[in-house]
């Protein structure tokens, strides 16, 4: 496992995923479910995949983690 973040290419899932990726968040801020992400990054840390954006709503970012059940 490596300790640097690995870039990946969110643009390269298909147009469906990308779509529910960008619309199932999270926000910390907000503590509200699914308001939605815009500015993607896609990267892997630690073995794990995670997909951060900027909340739709307070502009705060908003991390997904993908659990192995997701791709
Ligand atoms: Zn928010």
């Amino acid at each position: 496992m490596s300790e640097t973040a690995i870039p990946r290419d969110f643009y390269a899932r298909d147009a469906d995923e990308q779509a529910l990726f960008l619309q199932e968040t999270w926000c910390d801020n907000c503590q509200e479910l699914n308001l939605g992400m815009s500015e993607p990054k896609e990267y892997e840390l630690y073995g794990i995949i995670f997909i951060e954006g900027r909340c739709n709503k307070c502009g705060e970012t908003v991390l997904t983690e993908l659990t192995d059940d997701d791709f």
